[in-house]
């Protein structure tokens, strides 16, 4: 049938530019407007008019033959063609406006469908739609087993597709073949989007897997470029929960957690009420000093000292930090602390860095002092602008004791009856649990800064959610939990103090569009207007405040034996995932 439409219309060719087509058009179904040769309204009213006047026309014959008694099986040629044409405008209508209105009813997967119980059936009537819907077009290969940019799309949204045309075609064939590189298209074409398109369906040909299920389309390329993420190909999506509000000296704040963790948001959330229910918490920022250091190395131990004793003494200071603060009207050096092995030494410079996380800032403020350290110290050699003592993305000691970025003290007082009715234990079984396990448990793990029930989950929730960078949860997430009865036992007192909190609110993956909305929810956007660092020094109390509210919600569940249960039924999917493909 389709066949027959198409050859009766206008043959269907790869399109020459880049073209937005639809759904439909895409999977190569043919309207019915393509085997008409009048256009598609026309048509429509043509036999819209004749199915109404010849029903009109045969009802008010019959009932004439009612009011005469004439029998209805009499039909003359005029009723005749009457039923022929009422017969054909019926078929016509249907066959226009029926096989699709119930066709939509039975495949397209509506909103309503996710609300269905039975969510196999669901999936497998997605399947469906998708093979449905693949196109197999000269631009496309069909020998990949779906066509990753279609089926991807259709997984975020149902807006118009892309197809490539035959300039993309030829990249992709020179992508595939090696002799264009990957990384450079987004230079040679100047369409991010384009790029991540074409790199895509490259990738599918090169690697014969599907990235049906990895989104392409919604997402803003030109942001990332240069600043989050080369060779983009989709992006991943986590969802955000909220968790709040959080009492936090004197203001409330909604949290939000992008994870896939369940019971984590719910949970953290049951820690906010405990602290709201109690009169909130209070957060202190104790230092705020971003960290790098490089190692240089000279031909003797006593030149390596004699460079020590020269960035310590205090009269230097202030020549060197003019030189470091050169690199930005933000960054303001601290201090350098220094730290001989042999006849190499490690430089750990400490500086403040505005309302940015600061790595960047404080390399380039680094990068200047080792310049100027060049006159006097020419036998010094530069091995790298990063020694590990800084230290960035790895459990050190130097991070816990000495902090990195911000240092937070974070405290509540629980009010008994808010422990045994919210959080369903007792304070005293809190007081215990909390000394044998993240406080003896720990040390005899040989814990370094781990002395917490699960703080890196808030953190690395919040941290995605906001933009900043996931790796740093690392030294982020050190944290030491602490637990007494106070009022004569009535009551909990709970802290969390927490000496490497990395954070920015600027730079970075602060400024994307989802991340950027996360920050203006908490109310720390962007660079602060009054005082330079006010909005990322509050993201970190926030951060600090989580932790205590997801510290407090799991350990009680511990104490109160009702961590299996409550992730068998938050965290444990029921679909058997034996069938997922
Ligand atoms: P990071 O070091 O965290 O990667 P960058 O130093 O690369 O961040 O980016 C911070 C940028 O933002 C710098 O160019 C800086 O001048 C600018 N900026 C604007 N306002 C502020 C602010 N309030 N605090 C810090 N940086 C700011």
């Amino acid at each position: 049938m389709e066949a027959r439409w198409r050859s009766s219309a206008k043959p269907v060719q790869a399109p020459k530019t880049t073209k937005t087509v639809s759904f439909e058009e895409v999977s190569g179904k043919a309207s019915s407007s393509e085997a008409l040769p009048l256009s598609l309204h026309l048509t429509n009213a043509v036999f819209f008019s004749l199915f109404f006047s010849v029903v009109y026309f045969l009802l008010s014959r019959w009932r004439e033959k009612i009011r005469t008694s004439t029998p209805l099986h009499l039909v003359n040629l005029s009723e005749i063609v009457a039923i022929f044409a009422f017969i054909a405008s019926f078929v016509y209508l249907l066959g226009f406006f029926g096989i699709d209105f119930v066709h939509s009813l039975i495949l397209r997967p509506s909103t309503d469908l996710w609300n269905s119980e039975d969510e196999e059936e669901n999936e497998a009537l997605l399947r469906k739609e998708d093979a449905r819907k693949i196109p197999c077009d000269q631009a496309l290969d069909c020998s990949v087993t779906s066509a990753p940019i279609i089926s991807a799309q259709k997984v975020v949204d149902e807006k118009p597709v892309k197809l490539t045309t035959e300039e993309d075609e030829e990249i992709i064939k020179a992508i595939v073949a090696g002799t264009t590189p990957s990384y450079s298209l987004e230079s040679k074409l100047g369409d991010c989007k384009r790029a991540a398109s074409i790199r895509r369906e490259a990738l599918g040909r090169i690697t014969g897997k599907s990235l049906s299920g990895l989104p392409l389309d919604g997402f803003d390329y030109e942001s990332i470029l240069g600043q989050c993420c080369e060779m983009p190909i989709g992006y991943v999506q986590i969802p955000v929960g909220i968790a709040g509000p959080l009492l936090l000296n004197g203001k409330e704040y909604s949290v939000p957690m992008a994870t896939t963790e369940g019971c984590l948001v719910a949970s953290t959330n049951r820690g906010c009420k405990a602290i709201h229910l109690s009169g909130g918490a209070s957060s202190v920022l104790l230092k705020d000093g971003m960290t790098r250091a490089p190692v240089v190395r000279f031909g003797t131990a006593k030149r390596a000292v004699d460079l020590k004793f020269y960035l310590e003494d205090p009269e230097n200071f202030e020549t060197l930090a003019v030189v470091f603060n050169r690199s930005s009207r933000f960054a303001r050096l601290q201090g350098i602390k220094c730290v001989i092995a042999g006849k190499n030494l490690y430089l750990r410079f400490t500086c403040s860095t505005g309302d940015a996380m600061g790595m960047n800032m404080v390399s380039k403020g680094v990068q200047n002092v080792l310049d100027f350290l060049q006159t006097d110290f020419p036998d010094m050699d530069v091995i790298g602008i990063s020694g590990n003592l800084c230290s960035d993305k790895k459990p050190a000691a130097v991070n816990w004791i000495e902090g990195r970025g911000k240092s937070v003290v974070c405290e509540a007082i629980i009010n008994g009856d808010v422990v045994r009715k919210v959080l369903k234990t007792s304070v005293e079984s809190l007081v215990e649990l909390n000394m044998l396990k993240n406080l003896t448990g720990s040390a005899m793990a040989g814990a370094l800064g781990g002395f917490n029930a699960h703080a890196s989950n808030i953190v690395s929730a919040v941290y995605i959610a906001t933009g900043q960078d996931p790796a740093q949860n690392i030294e982020s997430s050190h944290c030491i939990t602490m637990m007494e009865a106070v009022n004569e036992g009535n009551d909990l007192h709970i802290s969390v103090t927490m000496p490497s909190i990395e954070v920015g609110t600027v730079g970075g993956g602060t400024q994307l569009a989802s991340q950027s909305a996360c920050l203006n929810l908490l109310g720390v956007k962007g660079a602060s207007q009054e005082s330079p660092g006010a909005n990322s020094r509050r993201l970190a109390t926030i951060v600090a405040g989580a932790a205590l509210a997801g510290e407090l919600s799991l350990m009680s569940a511990l104490a109160a034996g009702q961590l299996v249960k409550s992730h068998m039924k938050y965290n444990r999917s029921s679909k058997d995932v034996s069938k997922t493909s």
